[in-house]
């Protein structure tokens, strides 16, 4: 390569940025982030704060008598959508086992593969921002109040006035699943852009939803392009912004008052002595910056997030290491973005994301797909539970921070003993047995 990227010769960039060496060979990487700042001085500059994270929270309970109504199996919840937190020793003692290490504290996984209605950890920030435009529209149009029961959007009269309005938004899969799935039960018009990385039976539950699927044959910064296009077309087609929308963001943040909740319940500690680390799989950076950024808000310098990306797809370390953001793609150092994570299968980050959390969250580490389909297997034979393959990446994390974190915790004064961990199971409920046992028998014949 001797041409420029992005103004500088191949061999400068790797001289500010030696760790680019390994990126480019798609070898992992463990990143600690230079820019990490204690909370107290930077909490002023926040785009968000604890309000804005109520004021969703608040809009979420507004829908659950709604989400309860239509989706019967969040009814035990009362129309919250929420995932359990679980405790995995037999994972635990499996990690240490494989990768010759002992791996202190607790390890729990946050099992969003388990959350109604999407299935993926998308339900979160999709789910939320179709209901904020749908009761915007419905407060302009004075069909409610914001003190009425919300199950009246569950009637006719308010699914033939979302039929004179669509909603549009591009996808690798479960973003499109999510947004297909709740804006149909609304009556919008739906339009879905998926990109070649969205599996067929994504396409086909949401075909049979009554969505518009739109399929390109190229990767998701494309068909979130696309979908954005369309969308400028029409006045009344809502686009739903994967690469910037602070509503998403913000739907995903609420998570972390249910997580804090979930702690207590447990009567786990989180302080200076007890840390808690956080293992955020990521694609374009929505999910695991929302839900990071409301972490960092509740508990501080006391949480410790980092975010797992595919080693053909570190789109989000990328951009922020060398802080170009969303001015870099991995294409651009000949990074393939070609993984079987399809959910993190992003090359461009968001640009939104990585400047609201370059100085929030702790590293980025990247790993193996062949990894991926190991842990998926272990996690199936050990604690029984079913995970696509994007959501393994989070459980790679604690291995990785014992094995390359000591610079991180020794600057940090921090200690596993007493520590929490958290493994962010970001999708897999949904996925047909069939695909399942295929992923599962991937990792038999390594
Ligand atoms: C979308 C997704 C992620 C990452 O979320 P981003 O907002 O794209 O960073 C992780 N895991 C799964 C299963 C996903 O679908």
């Amino acid at each position: 390569m001797n041409q420029l990227i992005h103004g500088k010769r191949l061999t400068e960039w790797l001289r500010m940025y030696p760790l680019l060496e390994k990126m480019i060979s798609t070898e992992e990487v463990f990143w600690l982030n230079p820019n990490y700042t204690k909370f107290t001085n930077m909490v002023e500059k926040l785009p968000f704060d604890e309000g804005d994270m109520l004021e969703a929270e608040q809009r979420l309970k507004r829908f659950a008598p709604f989400i309860a109504t239509v989706f019967p199996e969040t009814k035990n919840l009362k129309g919250i959508i929420e995932s359990p937190l679980i405790g995995i020793e037999n994972m635990q003692e499996e990690l240490a086992a494989m990768f010759k290490q002992s791996i202190q504290g607790k390890l729990l996984l946050k099992c969003d593969s388990h959350l109604p209605i999407a299935g993926s950890i998308k339900a979160r920030g999709g789910i939320y921002e179709v209901l904020k435009h749908a009761e915007e529209l419905a407060l302009e149009h004075g069909l409610v109040s914001i003190e009425d029961d919300y199950s009246v959007f569950a009637s006719d009269k308010f699914r033939t006035f979302f039929s004179q309005y669509s909603i549009t938004v591009g996808s690798t899969g479960n973003l499109g699943l999510s947004i297909g799935i709740i804006s149909a039960k609304l009556g919008f018009r739906v339009n879905v852009h998926m990109s070649a990385d969205a599996r067929q039976w994504k396409k086909e539950l949401l075909r049979s939803n009554g969505v518009n699927v739109i399929e390109h044959n190229s990767d998701y910064s494309y068909a979130v392009e696309m979908g954005r296009k369309e969308a400028e077309k029409d006045p009344n087609n809502y686009f739903i912004d994967d690469e910037n929308s602070p509503h998403l963001f913000m739907g995903y943040a609420v998570a972390a008052f249910r997580l804090k909740k979930q702690l207590e319940e447990k009567k786990i500690v989180v302080d200076k002595d007890h840390p808690l680390f956080v293992y955020l799989p990521c694609g374009v950076g929505g999910a695991p910056g929302g839900i990071a950024f409301g972490l960092k808000l509740l508990f501080q310098d006391d949480v410790h997030c980092f975010f797992a990306e595919p080693t053909h797809s570190p789109c989000m370390l990328l951009g922020m290491m060398t802080r170009l953001h969303d001015r870099v793609s991995v294409q651009d150092f000949g990074i393939d973005n070609k993984t079987e994570a399809d959910g993190l299968a992003v090359g461009r980050p968001s640009k939104f994301v990585g400047k609201t959390m370059e100085k929030l969250v702790s590293g980025i580490y990247t790993i193996n797909d062949h990894y991926l389909f190991i842990l998926l297997k272990r996690m199936k034979d050990v604690e029984g539970i079913s995970l696509e393959p994007s959501a393994l990446a989070g459980v790679y994390g604690p291995a990785q921070l014992v094995a390359e974190g000591k610079p991180y915790m020794e600057r940090h004064g921090l200690t596993m003993k007493n520590a929490t961990h958290i493994c962010w199971a970001t999708g897999g409920s949904l996925v047909p047995k069939e695909e399942m046992e295929a992923y599962y028998q991937k990792a038999v014949n390594f």
